[in-house]
């Protein structure tokens, strides 16, 4: 793989030093809101599903050897951390003839493209035509997983392993849509393996140990376990290793107006320091 920047899309950034066997992906900080969107949700509530800043926060990652690849497009727009099969078929304008699960997710109103925002408004006061979804799976979330998948298994073939760190932030406090219910405060990280499924215990230990010396509390999977993107592609006994990393928005931003606060700087450098042990443990590992 090389750098890439695709508009709208992706981008990849290649380790600038020695490669680790470390992949990070960023896949909900994307802020380019296609002009197709056509929704009626308050522009800056919609925002709230963002992990604005994400990329930012990992954006040295590669000058400790990983490979850093995140979204453009947002998360409400298109979920990639969703299967094909957690479709809204209330949402569509049409015969949908794809997947369709039992999904909690998609009845929740937060399946691969959203119905409701954080407040639980709708997001569009229209369906959305077949070819209009089809057209955000094809181009965006395909695009996403393919180069996900491509990394991953870039690095896997060169190193025998790989690891991978899933990159997200959650809203400080529980909102309707989440299973706890409402109102209940996150812990300041979370790490998800979904429950011991998607990586050695040996990197969640590490991730937790690391995080606390910096000083950070750091729950394991609750509330988050970890989704889509560390279930598809990670295969312990195989040497893929998927981890969920979830960092508590007050700790860098303003929940409401989207603004760093003034941790920002502070945290992104115990990123960087935290980042920077996960490329040693990897090579080691
Ligand atoms: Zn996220």
């Amino acid at each position: 793989m090389n750098d890439t920047d695709r508009p709208g899309i992706l981008f990849v950034r290649m380790p600038t030093t020695d490669p680790a066997p470390l992949v990070m992906d960023s896949p909900h900080s994307g802020t380019s809101y296609p002009d197709d969107f056509n929704h009626i949700s308050d522009f800056m509530v919609l925002r709230r599903a963002e992990d604005t800043y994400i990329h930012e926060l990992y954006a040295d990652a590669p000058d400790h050897g990983a490979l850093l690849m995140g979204a453009h497009f947002p998360r409400s727009y298109i979920d990639v951390n969703r299967g094909l099969d957690e479709i809204d078929t209330s949402l569509i304008d049409g015969v949908w003839d794809g997947p369709v699960s039992d999904s909690e997710k998609a009845a929740a109103g937060i399946g691969l493209i959203w119905r409701v925002n954080q407040l639980n408004e709708n997001i569009y006061d229209r369906k959305l035509p077949v070819a209009e979804t089809r057209h955000r799976i094809e181009t965006y979330w395909q695009a996403y997983h393919n180069t996900l998948q491509e990394a991953l298994n870039e690095t896997r073939e060169n190193f025998g392993k790989v690891i991978h760190i899933n990159c997200h932030s959650m809203p400080e406090i529980s909102n309707e849509s989440s299973k706890e219910g409402p109102g209940v405060r996150r812990p300041e990280f979370c790490l998800g393996d979904r429950r011991g499924k998607t990586c050695s215990p040996e990197l969640t230990r590490f991730a937790q140990a690391t995080l606390n010396d910096l000083g950070y509390e750091v729950a394991v999977n609750e509330p988050y376990a970890g989704v889509e993107l560390v279930r598809a592609y990670s295969d312990p006994a195989d040497n893929r290793h998927s981890l969920q990393v979830e960092i508590r928005r007050d700790l860098y931003m303003d929940e409401e107006s989207l603004e760093r606060s003034n941790n920002f700087n502070t945290l992104k450098s115990d990123l960087s320091n935290f980042t920077k042990k996960l490329s040693a443990f990897s090579r080691a590992f």
